[in-house]
């Protein structure tokens, strides 16, 4: 079984426990910088198959919880209080991806500076700030330029959540 038949089968599992009236389907997609995405038109839990393979089984599960709590709670719940609770009681702990390098692959905001080391924020970067690996003191030779990704808007403002994975320090 390769690492993309586990996440499928994972997913047809807890699918089908939480998600009973199976109307719900499950495909990969080709996304590079948000683990899953829950598209309510299409009715399709959608999860990286660039991401899925290194995941370990314990995140492939949260990532699978996350779009399953968003399937359930609606379009409309974003990640607000519906959908956190929603999310913890299907098992969601969402802590583990805040600090590995997933979470940072999953940041809204990348920026490179011009050496090109690579930066992740969540935040919208709101003063200038340099590249802590080209120089341990603020040169603004060193600024990173950041870019917002397309899939990081929240549920509330797109019929599709993109997901960074992770529970209310991602949400804004
Ligand atoms: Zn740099
Ligand atoms: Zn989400």
């Amino acid at each position: 079984m390769t690492a993309l038949d586990r996440v499928r089968s994972r997913a047809a599992e807890l699918m089908g426990a939480h998600l009973a009236d199976r109307s719900w389907a499950f495909a990969f997609d080709n996304a590079k910088t948000r683990a899953g995405q829950c598209d309510f038109a299409r009715r399709r839990i959608t999860v990286s198959r660039h991401l899925a393979v290194r995941f370990t089984p314990e995140d492939v599960e949260q990532v699978l919880l996350h779009e399953i709590a968003h399937a359930l709670s609606g379009p409309r719940a974003g990640h607000g209080p519906t959908w956190r609770r929603t999310a913890a009681a299907l098992g969601y702990t969402g802590s583990r991806l805040h600090d590995g390098p997933i979470a940072s692959e999953l940041a809204p905001w990348v920026g490179h500076c011009p050496a090109g080391h690579e930066h992740f924020r969540y935040r919208t970067p709101t003063r200038p700030l340099a590249c802590a690996r080209c120089s341990r003191r603020f040169d603004e030779r060193n600024v990173i330029a950041w870019v917002r990704r397309p899939h990081s808007e929240t549920a509330a403002s797109t019929p599709a959540v993109a997901d960074r994975v992770g529970g209310a320090p991602l949400t804004r």
